[in-house]
């Protein structure tokens, strides 16, 4: 049996509801697409029965390639392990499991993909998801703008159709803490943008935390920029030319007005105001060497329980 040309690879995590509807339009996409199609579904360690609606799948048909993660994992991770599942020849197809990303555009970026373009990534027009998240999302992606060293486009996240190349590339990286969407700006080849509006998730809830949102924000931040050291240094620095300046009005307060130097309440207010940045330095280097900790141990960055792919058992 010869590979697919494409793989769809999509990551679910407790996804109960939405995954009918996926397949679903899966299905649908696959019956009329010309193009030879895998999909690629991930279990990212669901609660729900969401492995065995996915075990069912695989068994009965034999486009679907499930791979069952040990354990949660978390969205960039299960998404790595599905593309290092994938066996699309020409290219993968990164998609939400929560159909947040229209798997129909799969169209529309394969023509791109044909004109020539490595990545083909997605651009956010309008997103139907609270007013919170919107203004969190809108201003992160600018401030990462702002001070990433890799040009990582704005208001684009993990939808997109990366090539074989691409992808071996990406499957070579060995980083632990991923931000999947700024390696994918770091590798380079020819890269371009398509817009579209992100839907509304079909059912059930979003499956990111705070937490993760915030863990994945860290991750962009702390291993694309060299922005928070700098930062820091630069604080550093600026505090030294105020302590020095203070020094010196004290000097001409002392033999041109004399007087003792009054200001109980400055040295107060420096000591807490120096103690709180440094206290900030000293989290900020904690996040860098937390960072070489966990890859320094080398572990693989997750573990497969089980995987299904019809195809491969008939061989
Ligand atoms: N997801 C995952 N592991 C997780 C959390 C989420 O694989 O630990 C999947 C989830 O099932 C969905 C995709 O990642 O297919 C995006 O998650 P979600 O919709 O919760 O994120 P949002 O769209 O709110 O950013
Ligand atoms: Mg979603």
């Amino acid at each position: 049996m010869s590979d697919p040309q494409i793989s769809i690879v999509a990551p679910l995590y407790n996804e109960r509801e939405s995954f009918p509807h996926l397949v679903t339009r899966l299905n649908a996409l696959m019956d009329r697409s010309p193009l030879a199609i895998e999909v690629v579904l991930i279990d990212d360690g669901s609660r729900d029965n969401t492995a065995v609606l996915m075990q069912q799948l695989a068994l009965t048909d034999d486009r679907y390639h499930c791979v069952f993660l040990a354990r949660n994992y978390g969205h960039q991770i299960a998404l790595t392990a599905g593309m290092a599942a994938a066996k699309g020849s020409e290219a993968l197809f990164i998609i939400d499991g929560d159909l947040q990303d229209p798997p129909e555009l799969l169209d529309e970026f394969y023509a791109k993909f044909q004109e020539g373009y490595d990545v083909v990534y997605a651009v956010r027009k309008k997103r139907k998801e609270g007013a919170f998240k919107k203004t969190a999302y809108f201003l992160f992606y600018r401030f990462m703008k702002s001070i990433s060293y890799v040009d990582i486009p704005l208001d684009s996240g993990d939808f997109s159709l990366i090539s074989r190349r691409v992808a071996n590339v990406l499957n070579q990286m060995p980083e632990e803490s991923r931000f999947i969407r700024g390696m994918r700006s770091w590798i380079g080849f020819k890269q371009i943008g398509v817009e579209y509006e992100r839907d509304a998730r079909v059912a059930g809830d979003a499956k990111y935390t705070f937490k993760m949102l915030r863990k994945l924000a860290y991750n962009g931040i702390f291993n694309f920029s060299e922005f928070p050291i700098k930062f820091l240094t630069n604080l550093g620095m600026f505090s030294i030319g105020i302590a020095f300046l203070y020094f010196i009005q004290t000097l001409i307060k002392k033999y041109f007005f004399g007087g003792v130097p009054e200001g109980f309440t400055a040295l107060l207010f420096t000591i807490i105001l120096f103690g709180g940045i440094q206290l900030i330095g000293m989290g900020l280097i904690g996040e860098y060497v937390l960072r070489i900790f966990f890859q320094s141990k080398g572990r693989p960055l997750y573990i497969v329980r089980e995987t299904i792919r019809k195809k491969e058992r008939q061989n």
